[in-house]
Parts: C-alpha cells; sequence; structure tokens
C-alpha cells in the first residue's frame, strides 16, 4: 500500500504503515540547503528497533516512507542525502 500527502498535516492524525504508527504532530519548518524555508510534516512514532518514541519529519511527497528506526539504530548509509557530520 502507497500513501502520500501532497500538503502539511494539521498535528493528530494517525497513519499506520506495516503495522507502525506514526503520529502527525503538525508542520515544522525547514531550511534548505539553497536558504529557502519549506515546511515539513512532523510525526511521532515508537522505533521499529527498541520501541522508543522519537520524531521524525518527511518532505509532502506523493510517496510516505518514512523511517521506521530512532536515530541510534538507523542504518549509516540507508538514507542517501542526509550526511550526519561530527563535530
Ligand atoms: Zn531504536
Amino acid at each position: 500500500m502507497k500513501i502520500g500527502f501532497e500538503g502539511i498535516l494539521p498535528a493528530g492524525v494517525l497513519v499506520t504503515i506495516d503495522g507502525q504508527r506514526y503520529h502527525s504532530s503538525g508542520p515544522v519548518p525547514h531550511i534548505k540547503r539553497d536558504g529557502g524555508q519549506i515546511d515539513l510534516n512532523g510525526w511521532t512514532t515508537d522505533c521499529a528497533e527498541c520501541g522508543k518514541k522519537f520524531d521524525l519529519a518527511t518532505a509532502p511527497s506523493a510517496v510516505f516512507s518514512p523511517t521506521r528506526r530512532c536515530p541510534s539504530h538507523r542504518k549509516p548509509g540507508q538514507r542517501i542525502g542526509e550526511k550526519v557530520e561530527a563535530r
């Protein structure tokens, strides 16, 4: 099943994908690389690995394919373009 959101959702929407529940938390302002600002959809879900609650944000798009794991269980290299720099 593929679903998508072309726009920004209000807080309080529940979406279940493959048994994982995502609660929308409203728009999240995001600064793009070129300096422009867009709104992302904010979500709260439980990590598929450890069950810990974490927040994520997805761009409004035709296909909703959010991450299922919290930052500490995300596999390195899985999400290309989201480079984390050590400081
Ligand atoms: Zn986890």
